[in-house]
């Protein structure tokens, strides 16, 4: 069967034709082989005709062209370095052509146009945006570990000029219209509605200067810059890019050396040297492992949080009410209010209300751009926030949130409190970090309208939420909790209910073990290195003085309690507390903050008197080892996650990590880590270690599928 066309071809005017992309049952349009053949037919055609100038635009809602299809890239990955190379050329080819057409190419961009849908939109001649909130122009390549392939380089190079080439290029960063005409990617931003006729004008123009012959012949020759000024662009942006990929991410630097060396070249040779050097970061494994974390975002933007979900609408969440002002109560609050939710936040203690009300308003009222608070942000969300004492007033939203203390019988008390006071159809929820949600449920009427929605701190910074399901959840709850978030752009994953939920439940094994190495010798600032070369953004141990040791022990009290055979009541952090030293908000942790209680930490002597008393004998181990043994314990943990059916698939655990404690984007989340050593390789790692306890002994699950040749993600 044919399938219906993705390009249409009309006319403008009777000198003027139109390519609509407009890809039939799909929210995007995808550079797919199909539609790289039905644009190669469209240029075969449109060569032969007698036209003034051809306009590219797309009548796709939001979108211009959302970039190549990475499903076709993700099956290629095993492909020669020679394949590879044509595959790209074949694609800049294509491109090249509208810049080779006897008449003016225009792209008018209205929507999200990145990776393949710039370069296509840089081989046009001209370029026009939308000034709607909605339009961006990227090159996100280097997110995928790879870099533009169908010409990118060479075009950005010479149409923004080099150094914004670079900058736009090794970040990844989108430009916003403003700054897509500032950069000089656009002639002018235009309402959506008069882009197409502002596009005519601009064909007409050029009609008589014929400007863009000349354009055409400039673009194709080796950029002119003297070699101080490229040894000095060289040297900053490989700078920038070291601080910023510390070695783990080699595409930026590679795409800068392509920049740089291509701009001594014609584009033909740029071209060539483009595609010869991508070929060599395609299939590497960082390359893979970001693949896959797209599509573990991919994935989650699509999941309604439940398994076989009726096409029943589910009802929106228009209002919130947030019970507890305090660091995540205020936090939870401005998300929602900056999504345009009209939030009733309570507090039982008048100051701690109006500390949360004023953090709200601040936060509301930054403007990422100029860096400052916004009088019209703030006149626009302020009216959106009604701070409260009276439960009524909380009680009335479609969802109230709980975020008053970690402490059972309180929050038990909140909840059948409020629960009394609100509507039948209204949900319920907490954001505690660790009571279980069947614990919190036991006095409500309602189990099934009430759900954990458990945000991370920072709230403005993380974009995970844990939607925790408790035995009586009902699935409709689930998926108005899971639209909740997502309404407020976050990305909510759906675990059950199990102590540390998912991502504490995974995070404490690897936290004890870096007290464990502690207390066995191993010296801190080591322990740390290991953690950040393996990827982590930060050691364990500087994580325990950032989350405040108290809340460590805490937290973690439910950890070893729940599995005492693995998890450690430490009486090293235990000790610290009691001393006082409880991280950066005390100016003392495991590191002394001695100039401010934020900032880096510095080793402190008198920390060896809290070690000594603690000490262990034990053999100091190698790098390798403190490697393994701060995350085999994760895994291992994970693999029991999987077996007692507390995450619906391995690919929630991947993704949690990294959206929830920064687990390497690089190595593709701790499953994909494990999949690429295998399992045989992992029981090898864990034998030497078996004699320290339980939390090393391989998992019935992990058995059965090294005897089974089986992987985490399978088919
Ligand atoms: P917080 O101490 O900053 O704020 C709690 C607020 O609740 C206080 O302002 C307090 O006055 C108020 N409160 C106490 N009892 C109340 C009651 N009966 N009625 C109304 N208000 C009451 O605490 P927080 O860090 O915001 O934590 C709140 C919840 O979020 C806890 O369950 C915590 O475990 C969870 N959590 C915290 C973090 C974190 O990093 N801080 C992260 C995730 C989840």
């Amino acid at each position: 069967m044919n399938q219906a066309a993705a390009i249409t071809r009309t006319l403008r005017e009777e000198d003027i034709a139109v390519l609509t992309f407009n890809e039939p049952e799909k929210k995007a349009n995808i550079l797919s082989k199909r539609v790289l053949d039905e644009l190669d037919s469209h240029l075969n055609e449109l060569a032969e005709m007698p036209l003034a100038g051809l306009l590219i635009h797309s009548e796709k809602p939001g979108i211009f062209i959302a970039g190549a299809d990475l499903r076709e890239f993700a099956v290629s990955l095993d492909m020669p370095a020679e394949e590879t190379a044509a595959m790209c050329r074949r694609g800049r080819q294509l491109f090249q052509r509208l810049s080779q057409l006897p008449f003016i190419t225009v792209a008018a961009i209205d929507g999200v146009c990145v990776g393949g849908g710039t370069e296509l939109a840089l081989w046009c001649d001209r370029r026009l945006v939308s000034n709607s909130s909605h339009t961006e122009v990227g090159l996100p390549e280097v997110k995928l570990g790879i870099f533009p392939g169908w010409g990118g380089t060479v075009r950005a190079s010479r149409i923004l000029g080099l150094a914004n080439a670079v900058e736009m290029i090794t970040s990844g960063q989108s430009l916003s219209p403003d700054e897509a005409v500032k950069m000089g990617f656009a002639e002018d931003q235009i309402a959506a509605e008069h882009l197409l006729s502002a596009a005519c004008q601009l064909i007409r123009a050029e009609q008589k200067t014929k400007q863009f012959e000349r354009d055409r012949k400039a673009w194709d020759q080796p950029i002119q810059l003297g070699e101080t000024e490229l040894a000095f662009l060289g040297a900053t942006a490989s700078a920038l890019i070291q601080s910023q990929t510390k070695g783990q991410y080699p595409a930026p630097l590679t795409a800068l050396e392509v920049l740089l060396e291509g701009s001594a070249l014609s584009a033909d040779e740029a071209g060539e040297l483009e595609s010869q050097q991508l070929a060599q970061l395609w299939g590497t494994p960082v390359n893979r492992a970001l693949i896959n974390v797209f599509f573990l975002s991919d994935r989650n933007k699509k999941d309604s949080g439940v398994e076989n979900p009726t096409d029943q609408a589910v009802s929106e969440v228009r209002s919130v009410g947030v019970v507890g002002a305090g660091i995540m109560g205020s936090g939870i609050a401005a998300a929602c209010v900056k999504r345009k939710l009209p939030v009733s936040i309570l507090d039982a203690q008048q100051d701690a209300l109006i500390r949360g009300t004023r953090h709200v308003l601040e936060e509301v009222a930054y403007n990422k751009q100029t860096k400052k608070a916004d009088a019209e942000r703030l006149t626009e969300f302020a009216p959106l926030v009604n701070a409260t004492t009276l439960d009524a007033e909380v009680a009335t939203s479609d969802l109230v949130i709980e975020a008053v203390v970690e402490n059972a019988d309180v929050k038990r008390q909140v909840l059948s409190r409020l629960e009394a006071a609100m509507p039948a159809e209204a949900l319920l929820a907490t954001n505690t970090s660790t009571i279980p949600i069947g614990r919190l449920a036991e006095g409500l009427a309602h189990p099934e309208r009430f759900c954990g929605i458990h945000f991370f701190n920072p709230v403005r910074k993380m974009p995970l939420v844990e939607v925790i399901r408790g035995e009586k959840t009902s699935d409709e709850t689930v998926l108005r909790a899971v639209a909740f978030a997502k309404a407020i752009r976050k990305s909510p994953i759906v675990v059950n209910d199990s102590p540390g939920f998912l991502v504490n439940r995974l995070l404490f094994p690897y936290m004890n073990e870096s007290l464990q190495l502690l207390t066995e010798g191993v010296p801190l600032k080591l322990i740390e290195r290991m953690a950040k070369q393996f990827g982590m953004p930060m050691g364990p141990i500087t994580l325990y003085d950032v989350v405040g040791l108290d809340t460590a022990l805490y937290a973690g009290k439910v950890m070893w309690e729940a599995f005492p055979d693995r998890i450690e009541a430490s009486p090293l952090l235990l000790a610290l507390v009691k001393a006082g030293r409880l991280g950066q908000k005390t100016g003392a942790g495991f590191f002394a903050y001695p100039d401010s209680k934020k900032g880096k930490g510095q080793p402190d002597p008198e920390l060896d008197k809290f070690l000594e008393a603690y000490r262990k004998d034990a053999p100091t181990p190698d790098q390798e080892t403190i490697t393994a043994r701060l995350f085999l314990p994760m895994l291992l943990e994970a693999t029991r996650l999987l077996e007692e059916g507390i995450v619906r698939d391995v690919r929630d655990v991947d993704l949690g990590l990294i959206y929830g404690i920064g687990f390497p984007p690089f190595q593709g989340g701790l499953l994909f880590w494990a999949d690429r050593l295998g399992t045989e390789k992992i029981l090898a790692m864990l034998k030497p270690l078996e004699s320290l306890g339980p939390r090393f002994q391989p998992t019935p699950l992990l058995d059965r599928m090294a005897r089974e040749g089986k992987k985490f993600y399978q088919e």
